[in-house]
Parts: structure tokens; C-alpha cells; sequence
């Protein structure tokens, strides 16, 4: 039996879903890209479809 462990990307506006295992962490947070967790300080989204973060 294969437990996926998936959890919200941790920034605020990101409407993605990720599993542990394919996660960005950064500061015992995970998130859905690099952009997330560097807080977009490039403007630049996680470029998922459908999410605006
Ligand atoms: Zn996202
Ligand atoms: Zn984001």
C-alpha cells in the first residue's frame, strides 16, 4: 500500500497541491516551485495551469 503524503503549497496564494516527495522545502515548508519558495521575489509565478500566485 503506497501512502502519498500531499499537502497545499505553502504560499499564500498558490492553489497547488503537491506531494512531500516532489516538494520545494525551504524553512521546514513545502512548496510547489522554486518561485514559491524564493517568494516570487522575481514576479515570477510557479507557472502551474490555473494558479495565479
Ligand atoms: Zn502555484
Ligand atoms: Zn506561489
Amino acid at each position: 500500500m503506497t501512502t502519498v503524503t500531499s499537502m497545499k503549497c505553502a504560499c499564500e496564494p498558490c492553489l497547488c497541491n503537491i506531494s512531500i516527495s516532489d516538494a520545494v522545502q525551504k524553512d521546514g515548508k513545502y512548496y510547489c516551485s522554486d518561485a514559491c519558495a524564493n517568494g516570487h521575489t522575481d514576479r515570477t509565478g510557479c507557472g502551474h495551469h490555473g494558479c495565479g500566485c
